[in-house]
């Protein structure tokens, strides 16, 4: 009997010990857990904090029971301290302050990604009670909850404006308080053209966010008045004070455990694995937010989310039992909704297609996501991004009105991406009609054929 060790109760650590009883139901599967959450939807709390999600424990994606019903034990509020990669042996610290050494014979490591501070002087020494808060985990998300509710702050400022940024703005809007949204580049959502990301700005705004660009925060402190932030906006010193200061500026991949035992580091200082999850390291593997990440256009680099933890989560517990999976690469689609907009990517932008060898073209295009006769249309505001050797598809951003399936179409760009289908093939696929939600020509493919337009000489 194989005994399997998982480091982790998020999305890799749990595929990964999902996936190896269901495959072998013989398998011993213990999964070492730093805190006694296991299996929350992460992605979900933003909309603990609209309201719309309640009580907290609804995030689970499973129970405790439920997970342990599969015939896994859970090793809750216990920190996997070090690995005797030669010994395989699992040194943990468990509640009670003890340490432990666990015997395996396969480990696998998804200790995930911790908050990015991006070096903001001051902030390390303050703590959620002085309003301070960072958002990653249940943790965070009890002591954000408790300062909302004791201290009551009417006003926030979020340090960030990608995509977890955004949906806190949301948030704190729908719980009344004031909020200013700090970006250090020139246009929100960095991960789009600033012509699609001025859209997402415009609904901030509408909303009642203050979002202020090109300022970048280095320091943080304490001041009768609240908290005070400062930094420079268009090279001026700025300074801005609120009752409340979240910091959402993206993550660092959580790897000294590996790192301690002799794993490499690549893209994003995050765990080098092969496709297949594989460390270097003998019967170690890895998966998810703390590793580098395939990706199908760009080759090896650091793209951390949940639908790319949850797959690499999965084959490595499927490996680890012998098989021989490889993950087969992401092409980086993401979604964020925004107040009653929803902004999508996949594959490359211009810069990013540029860098990684090929020769773009963008264009931009809007369509309506069904036929005007019929109530409740609305545009869906797209940027193609083709190659201009071959006319290949490289990448999709568009941003429309919630409703305007936004998720879903983009999915359609990103199904193309994978199978390295041509602009112009992605616009001979058989796609739904009916007048109500879309049109003869779906309006991903009106967008398409904007790119062919403009670009119909290079390709003759
Ligand atoms: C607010 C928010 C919204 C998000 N929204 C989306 C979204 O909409 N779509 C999307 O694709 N992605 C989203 N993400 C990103 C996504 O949640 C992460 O990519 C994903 O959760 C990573 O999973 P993971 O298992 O690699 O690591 P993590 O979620 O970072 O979890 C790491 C796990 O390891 C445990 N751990 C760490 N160190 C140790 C140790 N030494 N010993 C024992 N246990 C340890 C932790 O307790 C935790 O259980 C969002 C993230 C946040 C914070």
């Amino acid at each position: 009997m194989t005994h399997l060790i998982a480091i982790g109760g998020s999305d890799a650590g749990i595929s990964a010990a999902l996936r190896a009883r269901e495959l072998d139901p013989s398998t011993d599967v213990t999964v070492v857990v730093a805190d006694e959450y296991p299996n929350f939807s992460i992605c979900g709390i933003p909309y603990y904090f609209t309201g719309e999600v309640a009580p907290w424990q609804s995030l689970a994606h499973r129970t405790s029971a439920d997970l342990e019903a599969t015939g896994m034990r859970l090793r809750l509020n216990t920190f996997a301290t070090g690995i005797d990669v030669a010994g395989r042996r699992l040194t943990v610290r468990t509640p009670d302050g003890a340490f432990e050494d666990l015997a395996y014979d396969e480990l696998i490591v998804g200790t995930g990604a911790l908050p990015s501070h991006a070096g903001i002087a001051g902030l390390e020494a303050l703590s959620p009670e002085d309003g301070a808060h960072v958002i990653h985990s249940m943790g965070d998300t009890f002591a954000l909850d408790h300062d909302l509710t004791t201290r009551q702050p009417q006003s926030a400022i979020i340090v960030g404006a990608g995509y977890v940024g955004l949906e806190m703005a949301e948030a704190f809007i729908t719980r009344g308080m004031t909020v200013t949204q700090l970006q250090r580049g020139p246009e929100v959502l960095s991960t789009l053209d600033p012509e699609l990301g001025a859209l997402v700005h415009d609904e901030l705004t509408t909303h009642g966010v203050e979002v202020v660009t090109n300022t970048t925060v280095t320091g943080i402190e304490k001041t009768p008045a609240g908290l005070t932030v400062n930094g420079s906006r268009d090279g001026q010193p700025f300074e801005q004070t609120a009752d409340l200061v979240l910091v959402v500026v993206g993550v660092r991949p959580n790897t000294e455990l590996l790192e301690q035992a002799g794993a490499s580091l690549g893209a994003g200082r995050a765990v080098v694995v092969d496709e297949h999850m594989r460390t270097g390291l003998p019967h170690v593997w890895a998966a998810g937010d703390g590793i580098v990440t395939h990706h199908r256009l760009l080759g090896v680099t650091y793209l951390p989310l949940g639908t790319t933890s949850h797959k690499q989560g999965r084959i490595a517990g499927e490996n680890a039992l012998g098989s021989d999976r490889a993950f087969a690469g992401s092409v980086g689609t993401q979604v964020v909704k925004v107040f009653d907009l929803v902004a999508a990517r996949t594959g490359l932008r211009d810069h990013e297609a540029i860098t990684a060898g090929f020769t773009p073209a963008t264009v931009a295009a809007a369509a309506d996501d069904h036929k005007r006769y019929y109530p409740g249309a609305h545009p869906i505001h797209f940027r193609i991004t083709g190659d201009t050797s071959d006319g290949r598809l490289l990448g999709a951003q568009l941003v429309g009105r919630r409703g305007t399936e936004v998720a879903k179409r983009v999915d359609t760009y990103a199904t193309a991406l994978y199978a390295g289908l041509t602009i112009e093939q992605f616009d001979d696929l058989d796609l739904s009609y009916t007048p109500p939600l879309g049109s003869p020509w779906d309006a991903v493919q009106v967008a398409a054929q904007a790119w062919s337009a403009a670009n119909a000489k290079v390709l003759v």
